[in-house]
């Protein structure tokens, strides 16, 4: 009777599994390096989770473009192309719109989506400096300040419930870069199993924690080296950076970022970097841009509203850190 209860025991345990480590990278969403990392039973459990977090990805890059037509109907350019008209949206291009408004009031218009004719402007300049670095410019300032006539949320009207959207503004533009990666992540995410890390970039989302309780260990970047400032550990929660070093191109010797100040219609010139932690990508994504922007007290106040701790580097590499940050 012993031997049996013994051998059944053993057989049970027999049947336990560690879960083991995956991932799966990808370079077709966001215009970055995504990473998916995962604890399955088998590489075809994950391969399976892989498989639909990427096809969820490759919707929200294809809905949230402003740069490409999407395969399947109207996206974000199309709204572009078509300002001045109504146009018919998937209902996921309401719902971040409605999100990046409230952050436009949230951030007294620091992070404003509708600034999409004076980002364009810096756009062109950096792919055409990258293209040819000889003849690299920056915008001219008459054509930003004439730009910055075509921003405002008064210029953009969101009909949530017959999902359209209209500029009123034949001129005006949306640019949603400073949010819809981390709005996508976080969506992406919910429908991923505990014990997965989405890394979009300077957009990590840690669901749940590694099997056995463990925090993952998230890398943030020192801006100015290769290498990493810290490494923080995270469970269940998105951990984002906005950078002086991302998306740059160099005139005269002089660097510019894609971080565009909406007063001076410049690059902001207070941080190196922000890195934020947050419950919520998307308001993670949204605060790392905010913070950016705004002097650091007013920042703190920001970060209370959303639970949100965050981590300022000074152009001197000055770290300063929200009190509940190591917390
Ligand atoms: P992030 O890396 O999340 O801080 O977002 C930076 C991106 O947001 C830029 O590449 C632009 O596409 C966009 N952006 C830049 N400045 C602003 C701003 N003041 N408000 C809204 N979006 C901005
Ligand atoms: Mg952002």
């Amino acid at each position: 009777m012993l031997w049996l209860t013994a051998a059944m025991l053993l057989g049970c345990f027999g049947c336990v599994k560690t879960p083991q480590r995956f991932e799966r990278t990808w370079y077709d969403v966001f215009d970055t390096v995504t990473v998916l990392t995962g604890y399955a039973d088998s590489a075809e459990e994950f391969d399976a989770v892989a498989e639909r977090a990427h096809q969820k990805l490759l919707e929200y890059h294809y809905l949230f473009d402003i740069y490409h037509d999407a395969p399947g109907g109207a996206n974000l350019k199309t709204v572009n192309d078509c300002a001045g008209e109504a146009v018919s949206v998937d209902p996921r291009i309401t719902e971040l719109l409605v999100f990046c408004r409230e952050a436009d009031a949230a951030t007294h218009h620091r992070v404003d989506v509708t600034l999409g004719a004076v980002l364009r402007l810096w756009h062109d300049a950096r792919e055409a400096a990258l293209a040819d670095p000889d003849h690299a410019a920056v915008p001219d300032a008459a054509a930003l300040r004439e730009a910055k006539r075509h921003t405002g949320f008064a210029l953009l009207e969101i009909d949530e419930a017959a999902h359209t959207v209209r500029l009123t503004d034949p001129l005006a533009r949306l640019d949603v870069g400073a949010i819809a990666k981390g709005y996508a992540g976080e969506r992406v995410a919910q429908g991923l199993p505990d014990g997965y890390l989405l890394n979009l970039g300077h957009n990590v989302v840690a669901n749940g924690a590694k099997p056995g309780g463990a925090a993952w260990t998230v890398g943030i970047q020192n801006p100015r080296s290769s290498g990493l400032l810290c490494t923080i550990p995270v469970t269940d929660q998105a951990v984002v950076t906005s950078g002086d070093y991302q998306r740059t191109f160099t005139v005269n010797g002089k660097d510019y970022h894609h971080i565009i100040d909406p007063d001076t219609l410049a690059p902001a010139e207070g941080f190196a970097s922000v890195t934020v932690r947050c419950a919520s990508s998307a308001a993670a994504d949204m605060l790392s841009t905010a913070l950016f922007l705004l002097p650091q007290a007013e920042g703190e106040r920001l970060l209370g509203q959303y639970s949100a701790e965050a981590l300022w580097v000074a152009p001197d590499g000055t770290v300063t850190k929200s009190d509940g940050w190591d917390a």
